[in-house]
């Protein structure tokens, strides 16, 4: 029971509020407990029949329409939360604003109304007979990739409407998801509570009064913890969350109190689902989008709906039959970035053959030739960085794309390197700033294998620095970190193969005597 004069819970019995010491007659119970609301016909046209649930800002009744002769679900504001006037203001203006949204996986808002001279307030809205996501998810997990994907791209695709009309949802949880199954079987998320959240955040005395969070702390953006102005991408954040809890079987924080989990979203890397949860053997294709969507700065994640959505999608595609079974029920993912081909391997030791033959040309010009060079044309570091000689720029390569994994097969940096000789080093020049994508992309898993380093997952750390030094041969610091990965696991000859390799990348690192060391014992 809530307190009329707080808002605090208390237990249903209970004489005066635990938080305030106000008696608890409540009004809207009568004498047998029985809610004196039911029966009752709102505007002479709705007819509450019963009590679907009650949450933080009011009661939700299933409610008979009169004249149409149909169900509806009617949402009554808690006393305490209508009693304020600005409030009040503003539900009307959210209902109003909710209501110009019809996407299908939106909760349609039918109306708006007040009784007893506005002492109650109420929303009609589309009654959904299902359960909420978090309970779906909960008895029936680990679903499919299939399933995943059908659920959180209806929940994108109804954010994409609301975010192109300005309104950001702001409290995106499994709790305000509901999903209903139709006549021929198929499930359709439905997302409730558009603009609520925001009603209550704006008027602060609704927080203070009733002492409610807005934002649940598990799906909260760093940015809106931070009290920050928010965008559509602070929604993107919650469907990360969400995304991760399906993947992983939890939410990526949840400390001992709302604080610490604001806390750890402010500060804390994430655990990627495939270390949080290794029986699941989340794919990799699936993870990455889970992962850009979380991050902690919004302009790294997705830009907006539609793109988390196809991303999304085209993750689920890669993983062919195997999107149908549940995850944890298959080890094989094929949307792993594969180690390049033969052929590949062959064009790379070609094209750094070139290089090394154009590099000598270039020198042998003599210094007045690089003096001019480096004022217009093409210098030796240049070269040395343009053809790919460097891996850890690769060049004009299709941007990072969750969906896409920009893999050798697929024009990542093997590709660049082909292409990258001398020859039309200068052309590739003009273009480097804005083509890092794959670059990018053995970053990131150089990344993904320090946080798994780092939880002491030190297989996976080893696989993801593999797979980053694929991306990027010519980068020491894989190397390094890779060699320490392999000596914690034991494997001495593999440690020394990499730290010598490490030395052979960066022949003047400051900690070279120390790797030297550890060579040769
Ligand atoms: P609040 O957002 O005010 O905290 P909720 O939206 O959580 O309240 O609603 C309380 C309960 O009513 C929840 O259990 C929810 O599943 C249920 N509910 C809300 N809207 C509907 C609806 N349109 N149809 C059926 N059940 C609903
Ligand atoms: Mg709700």
């Amino acid at each position: 029971m809530r307190c009329p004069e707080c808002g605090a819970s208390n237990l249903p019995d209970a004489e005066i509020c635990v938080a305030c010491g106000e008696p608890l007659d409540d009004p809207t119970r009568s004498e047998d407990g029985e809610d004196p609301r039911l029966g009752r016909v709102l505007g002479g046209k709705l007819r509450l029949d019963s009590i679907l649930g009650e949450g933080s800002m009011g009661c939700v009744y299933a409610a008979h329409q009169l004249e149409l002769d149909a169900e509806v679900a009617v949402k009554v504001l808690h006393d305490h939360v209508a009693a304020d006037p600005k409030v009040a203001k503003r539900f009307h203006r959210e209902a109003r604003t909710a209501s110009r949204l019809t996407h299908p996986n939106t909760l349609r808002v039918f109306d708006f109304g007040r009784e007893d001279d506005g002492k109650l307030l109420y929303l009609v809205m589309e009654l959904l007979d299902g359960p909420d996501l978090l309970e779906l998810a909960h008895e029936e997990g680990p679903f499919t990739a299939r399933r995943i994907d059908e659920l959180v791209g209806g929940v994108l695709a109804a954010l994409e409407e609301a975010h192109d009309a300005g309104i950001v949802h702001r409290d995106l949880k499994p709790e305000n998801i509901l999903v209903v199954t139709d006549h021929q079987g198929r499930e359709h998320p439905k997302v409730c509570d558009f603009g609520l959240a925001k009603l209550v955040e704006a008027e602060g005395s609704a927080i203070t009064v009733t002492g409610f969070v807005c934002g649940t702390p598990e799906y909260m953006a760093p940015e809106q913890a931070r009290g920050e102005a928010l965008d559509a991408r602070a929604d993107l954040y919650a469907v990360g969350c969400l995304l991760y809890l399906l993947l992983a079987g939890e939410v990526p924080f949840h400390g001992k109190s709302a604080l610490a989990t604001i806390t750890d979203h402010l500060t804390k890397p994430v655990v990627p689902p495939s270390v949080r949860a290794p029986d699941r053997h989340v794919p990799h294709a699936l993870e990455r989008v889970c992962m850009r969507a979380i991050h902690k700065a919004r302009e790294q994640r997705f830009a907006n709906a539609g793109e988390m959505r196809e991303a999304l999608h085209a993750a689920v595609e890669a993983l062919g039959p195997l999107a149908d079974r549940p995850l944890g029920s298959f080890e094989e993912d094929p949307t792993r970035p594969k180690p390049p081909t033969r052929w590949r391997a062959w064009h790379a030791i070609v094209g750094a053959s070139v290089l090394v033959g154009a590099l000598v040309w270039v020198s042998s010009r003599g210094p007045e030739r690089n003096t001019r060079d480096a004022g217009g044309g093409l210098d030796a570091s240049v070269a040395l960085r343009d053809a790919g000689a460097d891996a850890s720029e690769p060049l004009e390569v299709a941007p990072f794309d969750a969906g896409h994994d920009g893999g050798p097969e697929d024009g990542g940096p093997e590709d660049a390197g082909d292409a990258g000789t001398v020859v039309d080093a200068g052309r590739r020049r003009a273009v480097a700033p804005r083509a890092t994508g794959s670059s990018d992309d053995g970053r990131a898993l150089f990344e993904e294998g320090r946080r798994r380093f780092l939880a002491n997952d030190v297989r996976g750390a080893i696989r993801s620095f593999e797979d980053a030094a694929r991306w990027r041969p010519a980068d020491p610091e894989i190397q390094k970190q890779l060699g320490r990965a392999w000596m914690r696991a034991g494997d001495v000859t593999r440690a020394r193969r990499a730290y010598s390799r490490y030395l052979e990348l960066a022949p003047n690192a400051a900690d070279r005597a120390l790797v030297e060391r550890i060579l040769g014992e």
